[in-house]
């Protein structure tokens, strides 16, 4: 059966507090970072669901033997924040996979052709085969920045249908991009909005989620 791209918008009141401080105009810096920080934690915890590698096994506990279900440590897992705002994505996304491998990549857009442009790329030539990789790019507008990275991502051997995507807010010109080209993907994202404006901002939107969170 033909794959069709998968997007949850997790109904959660944690989700939708921090997205109310995120898209606050007024909200400083310093909390605006700290609801994104919070926002990677809850749709990484979503995320992370179905997609975690686990094994059974048994246990002994002071009484008996019982039955117990670990994170599998022999499968490769991997996060990879898109700078800048990713970073604060990853805040939270950590907290919940200390074990995870990152790696970063830069990548911005270029305000003219709002094309993206690779600034900095830590990715190893391969990964492994079966690597597990939650992808952290925090607004999802015109698609160009998370194409980009997809095709760095998967050039190095990662299979679609293993990424996890965890994107703040998300707007249908990327969503349909992604569906396009790659139908396996999975997303994770606080809200889908409406549209873009002229400058590729998503409307309503928070702003630039970079600036914000960094006070820039
Ligand atoms: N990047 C942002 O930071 N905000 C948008 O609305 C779109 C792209």
């Amino acid at each position: 059966m033909a794959s069709q791209l998968r997007v949850y918008v997790p109904e959660h009141p944690l989700i939708k507090h921090w997205l109310g401080v995120a898209r606050d105009e007024t909200t400083p810096p310093v909390l605006f970072k700290t609801a994104m920080t919070e926002l990677g934690r809850w749709l990484t915890y979503e995320a992370s669901r179905y997609w975690l590698a686990t094994i059974d096994t048994q246990v002994q506990t002071p009484l008996a033997i019982a039955p117990a279900t670990f994170i599998n440590p022999n499968t490769p897992m991997v996060m990879v924040p898109i700078l800048r705002a990713g970073l604060a994505i990853l805040d939270g996304a950590q907290t919940l996979l200390p074990l995870a491998k990152t790696y970063h990549l830069g990548l911005v857009r270029n305000e003219d052709t709002l094309e993206p442009d690779l600034y900095l790329n830590k990715l190893p030539e391969k990964f492994a085969p079966e690597t597990r990789l939650l992808l952290l790019d925090p607004m999802l507008a015109t698609g160009g920045t998370i194409m980009k990275a997809l095709a760095l991502l998967i050039e190095r051997g990662i299979d679609p249908s293993l990424i996890r995507i965890v994107s703040i807010v998300t707007a249908p010109p990327a969503l349909q991009k992604l569906s396009n080209t790659y139908p396996a993907l999975t997303i994770y994202t606080a809200m889908i909005d409406e549209s873009l404006n002229d400058q590729g901002y998503i409307v309503p939107g928070l702003g630039d989620a970079g600036d914000r969170s960094f006070g820039t």
